[in-house]
């Protein structure tokens, strides 16, 4: 069988997709995401963003306190829900995005997000999406709508694999049948667990190398012609 007619075989064998959301279904014009955007907005600098990464990736920080850094100061700031939103509204639905999740989900697959965003940028950028389960973090307001608190996702980057098993085992779809689609470096812990990869105009070098599809060009509508069920 040809490399080809491999992947379309392990791709027909999926019931279960689950998306990335910031860079795979939606994109600032900057190509930064809604952390740094707001992080920029409520006084803090490309080194604090910069700075921030690094004490994650080195173990100085968790991810909880990261968030926690990023949300607090945002709060310290006294960020509205109205700001906040106006920032999200900086960004846009990437091209084919909603019509390309709507078709998968009405050809019957089960669609889930499984992301580091914020939940207002999905509940903002495409109210009514058809994501069966959605893992994102979740930020809260007082009755004032200011900034109040926040609860960091358990699933983001080490955590994606996680969340997939999870959302696989409450569909009772196995690990096989289930894909993922992403661009970033916090997407490549899931390389190797769904039963298929695909790599949205990756920004991280180890996804394109290691998903079973790359696509480019703001192709995202291929997505229809690599899940046809
Ligand atoms: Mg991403």
């Amino acid at each position: 069988m040809s490399h080809n007619g491999f992947l379309m075989k392990a791709a027909n064998e999926i019931d279960l997709i689950c998306f990335d959301v910031d860079g795979t279904l939606v994109s600032h014009p900057t190509g930064m995401v809604i952390w740094e955007v707001l992080n920029l907005r409520f006084g803090g600098s490309r080194e604090t963003n910069r700075e921030r990464y690094q004490m994650y990736q080195r173990g100085d920080i968790t991810y909880e306190e990261w968030v926690a850094l990023d949300a607090g100061g945002w709060k310290s700031a006294g960020a509205t829900r109205d700001q906040i939103l106006h920032s999200v509204g900086e960004f846009k639905l990437n091209d084919g995005a909603e019509e390309t999740v709507n078709e998968l989900k009405q050809r019957g697959f089960i669609l889930a997000v499984i992301s580091g965003t914020i939940d207002v940028v999905l509940e903002h950028l495409f109210p009514g999406h058809p994501f069966d389960d959605v893992y994102t973090n979740q930020i809260f307001f007082d009755e004032h709508g200011k900034l109040d608190s926040w609860q960091a996702t358990p699933f983001d980057g080490r955590g994606k694999p996680q969340a997939l098993r999870e959302v696989a085992h409450k569909h009772g779809i196995a690990l096989s049948e289930s894909a993922f689609v992403g661009d970033g470096d916090n997407d490549v812990p899931l390389l190797g667990v769904p039963g298929f990869f695909v790599a949205y105009e990756p920004r991280s070098r180890a996804l394109a190398s290691g998903a079973d599809v790359v696509i480019r060009e703001g192709k995202l509508r291929s997505l229809l012609d690599i899940f046809q069920k």
